[in-house]
């Protein structure tokens, strides 16, 4: 008997993900063509999505080679007593990628137009504590507070789907974590 385990080291260990990863309905029916005994669709899908996160983790973790722009101290009340910003990309930030990815209550984050300090803490908690929202949120804010970067996503980049979950879906038409239909997804190609 195939189990999920089984199907779980195939797919970490082979070129499934490299080979299929970007065409997920082939990825189903190969998988459902193999393992017809498997799972249903929605099932598969949700493994594969949560493969490919934890594929995406231990290559970020590969190359590790953190930005770090600027300097920034606060004491222990949390209050900045030194502040340098250096340019990154579109305005001037404090930015500390080691921070952000060692530490959660570290300051790793302060936008160009305010004082305001930011910990991974602060933006995972902005980002419904999901850890694979908050990476990309920090990734990506190189002026702005992570919350307007936040408010700028709108439905066709960011779903908030119905079961509380966020995911991803420029291109994704179900949820990773319940199999709902994403509202926003008309407008794909298939
Ligand atoms: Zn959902």
């Amino acid at each position: 008997m195939r189990s999920l385990e089984h199907l779980s080291n195939i797919l970490m260990h082979s070129e499934y993900l490299d080979k299929w990863g970007n065409r997920e309905e082939e990825l189903y029916e190969k998988v459902e063509e193999e393992y017809p005994d498997w799972k249903t669709q929605d099932e598969v899908f949700r493994f594969v999505h949560c493969q490919k996160l934890r594929r995406g983790e231990k290559m970020e973790e590969k190359k590790r080679d953190y930005v770090i722009i600027g300097d920034c101290e606060v004491n222990e009340k949390g209050e900045i007593i030194r502040l340098d910003r250096g340019w990154y990309r579109q305005g001037w930030v404090y930015k500390n990628e080691e921070a952000y990815y060692t530490d959660k209550s570290a300051v790793c984050y302060v936008p160009e137009l305010e004082d305001a300090i930011y910990t991974g803490q602060d933006i995972l908690d902005m980002c419904n504590g999901q850890p694979e929202i908050a990476d990309r949120v920090f990734e990506a804010i190189d002026w702005e507070h992570p919350s307007s970067y936040l408010d700028d996503q709108d439905s066709d980049e960011l779903c908030q789907c119905e079961c509380g979950k966020w995911y991803w879906c420029y291109g994704v038409n179900k949820c990773p974590f319940c199999g709902a239909e994403n509202p926003n997804a008309a407008n794909l190609c298939d």
